[in-house]
C-alpha cells in the first residue's frame, strides 16, 4: 500500500513539474517576443528596490490594515513551503514526519509556527473574501469595470477559497496526526503537542484508529495535490504576480516619473536634419514602425508588466480620465495586453514554437483608440502600482503609432502640432509676440 502512494505521488509530482515547465516556456517566449530593452544598470539600486518594494511589500503598506493581511498572505505561502517540502520528502521516500528526528524540540516549535500561519492566511483570506464579495470595494467590482467581468473574478474569489480550504487542510492532517501519537498507533510517532489544530480534535476525537488514519491521509493528499494544482493554475491567473513580482521589480524603471523616453530613431533624424549627425553609410532605407501596434512592437519589459499586473485596480481608482467617467482604465491596458499575449503564446503553441500573424493587432482589437487618447499622461497609474508596472508606458507608444505611422492624431491635437511646428509652443501666436505681455512691465 505505501509503495502504492508513493508510486502516485512521484506520478503527480513529475505531472506538476512537466505542466509547469511547458506553461513557463511559453511565458518566457512570449516575453521575449518584445524588443530590447537594458535594465542592467544600476545593480545595487535595483536589488534594494526589489527588496523593499517585493520582498517588503513597501508600497501595500500604504493601506496598512490592507498590506498586514496582505503581508500575512505572502509570509504564509513562503514559509509554509518549508513544511510543503517535508510533505513532498515524504511523499517520495514514503516516510511520515521526516523533519521530526533531524530537528529534535524545535519541530513542534517549528509546525506550531506553521499553524500559526495557516490560521492568519486563513482569517485574511476570509477578510478579503468579504471584501470583495460583501462590503464590495469598488474598485474590485465587475459591475463598475468592465476588464473584470468573467474570469478575472471569478480567479480572484477562486484562489482565496483553494487557500482556505489548503489552511484547513494542513490544520485537518495535524489534528487527525495528534490523535493518532497520543494513541500511540504505528508510524505516527509522538513530536510533541500542537496548538492551533487542537482546537480541531474534538471534531475527530469519537473516530476510530483507521478512520482517524483516513481523515489524516485524506487530509495530507488533499494539501500536497490542492498545492500541486494551485502551482500550476497559478502560471495561468493574476496570482503570477507572487513569482514575477520580484524581476518586476528588479527591472523596474529608475528615471523620474515624469520623465518621457525619446524615441531613438526620430532624435537621430533631427540630428540629421540639424546638421548635427551624418547619416551613417549602411543606414537601412527604411525606418521601422513608431510606436507599438502590437505586443511584439512593445519591449519585453512592457510584456512583463502585463504578466506581473496583480489587477488590484489601484491604477484605476487613481486615474484622473477613469474618475472622469472615461473608459480608460490603467488595469485594462495591463489586462488587454496580457490577452493578447496570451492569444499570441497560443498561435506559437499551435504552430510549432513560431508567431503566425492572425491579422489581430493590440491597438484596435483589444484596446481602443478612445482609451489611449483619453490619457492625460500624468503617472498617477504608475505611481499607484504596488509592483512598479508603468500603464502609461505602453499607452505612450500605442499613441505614438496611431499619430506618428498612421498619421490620425485627432484634428485638435492636429492644431497643436501644428503650432509647436510653426510657433514653438503649443498655442497659436508668433514666436515674436510672445514677450508681449511684458510690453507695460517698466511703465
Ligand atoms: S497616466 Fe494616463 S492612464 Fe495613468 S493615471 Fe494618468 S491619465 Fe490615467
Ligand atoms: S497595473 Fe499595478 S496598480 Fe494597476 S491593477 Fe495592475 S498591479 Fe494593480
Amino acid at each position: 500500500m505505501q509503495i502504492v502512494q508513493q508510486v502516485l505521488f512521484v506520478a503527480a509530482l513529475g505531472i506538476t513539474a512537466w505542466l509547469m515547465t511547458r506553461r513557463i516556456n511559453i511565458i518566457k517566449k512570449t516575453i521575449q517576443l518584445g524588443k530590447a530593452d537594458n535594465r542592467s544598470d544600476r545593480p545595487n539600486e535595483r536589488l534594494g528596490t526589489m527588496l523593499r518594494v517585493a520582498f517588503g511589500q513597501k508600497k501595500m503598506f500604504d493601506r496598512p490594515v490592507v498590506g498586514i493581511l496582505h503581508f500575512l498572505i505572502y509570509a504564509g505561502f513562503l514559509l509554509i513551503n518549508i513544511e510543503v517540502l517535508e510533505i513532498v520528502l515524504d511523499g517520495v521516500f514514503g516516510t511520515h514526519r521526516l523533519f521530526a528526528p533531524l530537528l529534535g524540540g524545535f519541530y513542534p516549535v517549528l509546525i506550531n509556527f506553521f499553524e500559526f500561519l495557516a490560521v492568519a492566511v486563513l482569517l485574511a483570506c476570509v477578510v478579503f473574501l468579504t471584501r470583495r464579495n460583501v462590503t464590495k470595494v469598488q474598485r474590485l467590482q465587475a459591475a463598475d469595470h468592465r476588464e473584470l467581468r468573467g474570469f478575472p473574478v471569478l480567479d480572484a474569489n477562486r484562489i482565496l477559497v483553494i487557500e482556505i480550504v489548503l489552511m484547513f487542510a494542513i490544520l485537518s492532517m495535524n489534528a487527525a496526526d495528534s490523535l493518532l501519537q497520543e494513541r500511540g498507533a504505528a508510524h505516527y510517532e509522538p513530536v510533541g503537542s500542537f496548538f492551533f489544530s487542537g482546537f480541531l480534535k474534538p471534531l475527530f476525537a469519537g473516530l476510530s484508529d483507521s478512520a482517524l488514519v483516513l481523515v489524516e491521509r485524506v487530509a495530507w493528499w488533499a494539501h500536497i495535490l490542492g498545492i500541486f494544482a494551485f502551482a500550476v493554475y497559478v502560471t495561468y491567473s493574476k496570482h503570477l504576480h507572487i513569482f514575477l513580482a520580484f524581476p518586476n521589480t528588479y527591472f523596474a524603471n529608475l528615471t523620474p516619473k515624469g520623465e518621457m523616453p525619446n524615441m531613438p530613431e526620430i532624435t537621430k533624424e533631427v540630428k540629421i536634419m540639424l546638421g548635427m549627425e551624418q547619416p551613417a553609410a549602411d543606414a537601412p532605407t527604411e525606418i521601422g514602425r513608431f510606436g507599438a501596434k502590437d505586443v511584439t512592437d512593445l519591449s519585453w519589459k512592457n510584456l512583463m508588466d502585463a504578466y506581473s499586473c496583480t489587477e488590484c485596480g489601484r491604477c484605476t481608482s487613481a486615474c484622473p480620465a477613469n474618475l472622469t467617467g472615461k473608459s480608460l482604465s490603467p488595469r485594462k491596458i495591463m489586462m488587454d495586453t496580457r490577452d493578447r499575449l496570451e492569444d499570441v503564446g497560443r498561435n506559437m503553441l499551435a504552430n510549432g514554437g513560431e508567431f503566425k500573424d492572425d491579422g489581430k493587432a493590440l491597438l484596435g482589437d483589444y484596446i481602443t483608440e478612445e482609451d489611449i487618447l483619453a490619457c492625460t499622461t500624468c503617472n498617477a497609474c504608475v505611481q499607484e502600482c504596488p509592483v512598479l508596472i508603468s500603464p502609461l508606458d505602453i499607452i505612450v507608444q500605442l499613441r505614438r503609432y496611431k499619430i506618428m505611422d498612421e498619421a490620425q492624431a485627432p484634428a485638435s491635437w492636429n492644431m497643436m502640432f501644428n503650432n509647436l511646428e510653426t510657433n514653438q509652443a503649443p498655442w497659436k501666436f508668433s514666436p515674436s509676440d510672445r514677450f508681449n505681455w511684458a510690453n507695460d512691465a517698466n511703465k
